[in-house]
């Protein structure tokens, strides 16, 4: 069963705000469009997520998505059963994601998708790495743009989380070490290890950003005081 939904659904820094469809994002339009009514209640595992992934990310939820071309014609079908959906896209860039929640089942292997795609040149070399190591050469899988090495270690992790959903469990020698295997790699990344390092990261370069500037500020008055 579906529904016409309009609402699109913006999450920033912790907070959720609700916006009226339709939203134009660079070559994007999110517009309203069919959303089964048990995808709107899987928003909220999609939020938390994104908040213990990628907490910096802006998540936009959207019933609908499709791309325009440069020409602003309808490059890519809409979401809608049977077409080829845009199901969400990534601007690694901006820190900013798109998931279409027209349908309960892509919801939750979207946006691991897309944030992975988000967070992924953000990694420590070593760790991405040890995913990209993983994925390996093309096997000719379903096309160039589904065969390149993004999208493979997208779909990686999209895979690995939904197995971790759904109760499955992984053994490896304590303690964990993003840098050793693959599956470390992408589990330190689920349970929120990455945006914690990565916090941590930011936190250490801003301490050490405010001691430099204490010391030029205490040069300054040195050299003010010796006339130099
Ligand atoms: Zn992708």
């Amino acid at each position: 069963m579906t529904a016409i939904a309009s609402t699109i659904y913006r999450w920033s820094a912790g907070q959720v705000e609700a916006l009226e469809a339709p939203l134009r994002i660079r070559s994007c339009v999110l517009d309203a469009g069919p959303a089964e009514p048990s995808a709107v209640d899987l928003i909220d595992n999609a939020l938390a997520a994104v908040a213990q992934i990628a907490p910096w990310v802006t998540a936009f939820f959207t019933p609908r998505l499709y791309q325009l071309a440069p020409s602003g014609i309808t490059a890519e079908a809409p979401c809608e059963p049977g077409s080829e959906s845009l199901w969400g896209i990534s601007w690694a860039s901006q820190n900013t994601v798109v998931v279409s929640y027209y349908a309960e089942n892509t919801i939750m292997g979207t946006t691991h998708h897309e944030i992975f795609h988000a967070l992924e040149p953000q990694l420590p070399s070593a760790v991405r790495d040890r995913v990209r190591g993983a994925v390996g050469a093309a096997r000719c899988y379903r096309g160039a743009y589904a065969d390149a090495p993004i999208e493979r270690a997208a779909r990686l992790f999209e895979h690995f989380a939904e197995y971790l959903d759904e109760g499955g469990t992984i053994l490896w020698p304590a303690p964990l070490d993003p840098a050793r295997s693959v599956h470390e790699a992408l589990y330190w990344i689920y349970r929120g290890d990455f945006a914690r390092w990565r916090a941590d990261q930011a936190a250490a370069r801003a301490a050490e950003a405010a001691k430099r500037a204490r010391r030029a500020r205490r040069w300054a008055a040195l050299r003010q005081l010796i006339g130099a």
